[in-house]
């Protein structure tokens, strides 16, 4: 803590993985004499930098920008960008710490990063949205590039955003380095299978942990909070795997059809339109509209899958499913169950697929897209859906294995953490001091 003053969500997500990590260090104490403690919390590097850009109407704005390069023992950084206004260093420290594992769980060779703005590009025109993206890039490519470190989207960046960076990247420094960053558009060098990676996985996941406790999707009822981009797919392949998905949500408020969720018409409304999911009654006048996101866990179902935000469930909404007679929930957001809503799922055998092992698809999917602009090639949607379901699967195997040889039994909080970390670890020994 003295040496990370004011750096609570560091601090924070620091103290959760060390926790986990205790009979780690219990049995391999040649880690603590090799520091190892101190140097896997330790960023390999960070960086901050001033983004001038002019605005609309001509004024100079200044924002800050990071890059925190947090861990490369297993292979080139790899994280996204966040641009929104809450971005500091301490979340961005936070966030490549935890990348590092997620990464290390995909069982692909990625090291850990995640970057950054305080910009907020809610209300920016495209042409201001531009101009920040280049200035953020004059300075960010200097650390960056296809072998050393491949930043991503996350919050505030998408398909637009990547394309303004990629395009000033390329320019700059003369070069065409399709692999330089991922969430690229289909036309130069994206992944096909990338849009649907994170709900999908998910899914692959989660069919995973309720196969092993001789369950299925089938004919189970599903409650998947969230409209956007993970939830939309994750209810696709929950109905394709023949379980229904009776509620959705979006900012405002949750819909609720016992019927099932009629997905072409939450795209349509989300996607096409990008209007409200209380739209949704409109088509079909027999559901049922909530206003308030949090109470959608009071929805009766078998499978939960938070897929909106985080801090979206906390711990009276784990009671309340408890009591409905919920067996599984698994986590498509970063973050969504508290602490002490998780305490509340372990201690009542719920069935937990953690953030960080559940929602890992989205990152492998672009690992696999590196591996595409690498052969300057182009997977089918079918390939690359193959080998995202088999790396979901190896994610839950090698977390569960993890969590029983360390006596955590079904614990995938620890499972997943000790995994994760395990690979980092023996890279870091094999590397010696550096
Ligand atoms: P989107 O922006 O596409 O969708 C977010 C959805 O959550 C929207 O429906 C939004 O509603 C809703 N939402 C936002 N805030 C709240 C809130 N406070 N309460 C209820 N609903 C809310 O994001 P993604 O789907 O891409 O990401 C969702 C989560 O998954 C995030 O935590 C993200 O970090 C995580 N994640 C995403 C990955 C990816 O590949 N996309 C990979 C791994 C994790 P509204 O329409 O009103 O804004």
């Amino acid at each position: 803590e003295k040496r990370n003053p004011n750096e609570t969500e560091f601090l924070d997500a620091v103290k959760e993985v060390l926790t986990s990590l205790e009979p780690v260090f219990d049995n391999h104490p040649e880690y603590i004499e090799a520091g190892l403690l101190e140097r896997v919390t330790e960023p390999e590097r960070v960086v901050s930098f001033r983004v001038p850009w002019v605005d609309d109407q001509g004024k100079v704005q200044v924002n800050r920008g990071f890059r925190v390069q947090f861990n490369s023992a297993i292979g080139p950084y790899k994280g996204g960008l966040r641009f929104h206004p809450s971005v500091n260093q301490s979340i961005i420290k936070f966030l490549g710490f935890e990348q590092t594992f997620k990464n290390s769980l995909t069982g692909l060779p990625i090291g850990g990063g995640k970057g950054g703005s305080d910009f907020d590009p809610k209300g920016k025109s495209d042409n201001e949205v531009m101009r920040f993206c280049q200035a953020f890039m004059s300075e960010l490519q200097k650390y960056i590039g296809s072998d050393l470190d491949i930043p991503a989207g996350d919050i505030g960046v998408g398909a637009r955003e990547i394309g303004y960076m990629f395009g000033y990247y390329n320019k700059i420094k003369n070069v065409r380095e399709q692999g330089v960053l991922t969430g690229k558009g289909l036309t130069y060098g994206g992944s096909l299978g990338r849009t649907q990676a994170t709900g999908y996985g998910l899914v692959y996941f989660t069919n995973e942990m309720l196969q092993d406790a001789g369950k299925s999707f089938r004919h189970q009822r599903v409650v998947v909070s969230g409209s956007g981009n993970v939830a939309i797919y994750a209810i696709e392949k929950v109905q394709e795997l023949g379980g229904t998905v009776v509620a959705c949500s979006d900012s405002d408020g949750y819909i609720v059809d016992d019927n099932g969720i009629q997905l072409d018409l939450i795209k349509e409304i989300k996607l096409v339109r990008r209007g409200r999911i209380k739209e949704y009654l409109e088509k079909v006048p027999t559901a049922k509209y909530v206003e308030g996101f949090t109470g959608i866990w009071s929805v009766k179902c078998d499978i939960a899958l938070p897929c909106a935000t985080q801090g979206e469930l906390d711990v009276e909404a784990a009671k309340v499913l408890v009591k409905n007679g919920t067996y599984a929930v698994a986590e498509g957001a970063n973050m969504p169950s508290s602490l002490e809503a998780i305490k509340v799922f372990i201690d009542n055998d719920i069935l937990f697929g953690p953030g960080k092992a559940a929602n890992a698809g989205g990152v492998a999917c672009s690992a696999l897209e590196m591996s595409q602009n690498s052969m300057r090639y182009s997977w089918t949607f079918e390939e690359v859906d193959e080998k995202l379901k088999r790396i979901m699967a190896d994610i839950y195997t090698n977390s569960k294995e993890a969590a029983v040889e360390y006596g955590y039994d079904n614990n995938l909080v620890v499972g997943s953490n000790i995994a994760g970390f395990l690979k980092v670890a023996e890279s870091m020994m094999a590397h010696g001091i550096v």
